[in-house]
């Protein structure tokens, strides 16, 4: 499902942030990339949903190669992916619904299928009850599962969280985690990476640990 083969990334400038990965995650697997900050975590999580290109090495998503992806390509290949990136902002003047009403807006759903998805991927994250609300009076663990249901409500088979507890006490940051859990459960492949490692512990999954842009293990 995700396959990066002697994958290497050089940022305009010279810094290598990843160096020579390899990696496989088979489909409906959970994995968490982890290491410390500056480690090529959210370099890796950018190569796999095609934000950036390979300097070398290949890279294959859902049977595509994205080393050598069309511009033309993307939007098909991104439809099969849910992105939870730290850029990509909530919009506050919208309410929780328009927020993951948007992306289907964006693709031409029809409106009633459209409604009923949204309604589903709020569900999933414990969210349904604040559909009206705007996301300014949310918690910060709420905003985060808003992301969640964004990503989700297309219906990816694969998810890609880039620190998505990133800001959040102990017992939110698990609580997402175990949003994501339940997407795993479910046969969705997640890719999730987080520089804090002790909040694993309870969750499936396999850990990776990137050290300055290599893999170590
Ligand atoms: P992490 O997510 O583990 O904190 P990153 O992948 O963000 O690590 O960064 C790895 C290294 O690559 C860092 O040294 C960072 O400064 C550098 N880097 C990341 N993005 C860019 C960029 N767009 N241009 C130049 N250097 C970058």
């Amino acid at each position: 499902m995700i396959a990066f083969s002697r994958v290497c990334k050089r940022y305009p400038g010279g810094y290598e942030a990843l160096k020579d990965v390899t990696l496989a995650v088979a489909p409906g697997e959970l994995v968490y990339v982890t290491g410390h900050s500056g480690a090529g975590k959210s370099t890796l999580l950018k190569l796999a949903a095609a934000i950036e290109r390979p300097t070398s090495g290949s890279i294959i998503v859902n049977g595509q190669n994205l080393a050598h992806l069309r511009r033309s390509a993307l939007p098909y290949l991104r439809r099969h992916l849910g992105l939870v990136f730290q850029d990509q902002k909530l919009l506050f003047d919208r309410s929780v619904f328009d927020n993951v009403m948007l992306p289907l807006e964006v693709s031409g759903f029809d409106r009633r299928e459209a409604v009923r998805r949204v309604r589903a991927a709020l569900d999933k994250v414990g969210l349904l009850s604040k559909e009206k609300a705007r996301p300014i009076t949310l918690s910060g663990g709420e905003q985060q599962r808003l992301a969640i249901a964004r990503a989700v409500v297309g219906r990816p088979s694969i998810l890609i969280a880039d620190e998505p507890t990133g800001n959040l006490d102990p017992e939110s940051a698990r609580d997402i985690l175990g949003v994501f859990a339940a997407f795993h459960q479910v046969g969705v492949t997640v890719l999730l990476a987080t520089h804090d490692e002790g909040i694993l512990g309870a969750h499936p999954g396999r850990v990776i640990t990137l050290k300055q842009g290599a893999l170590v293990s």
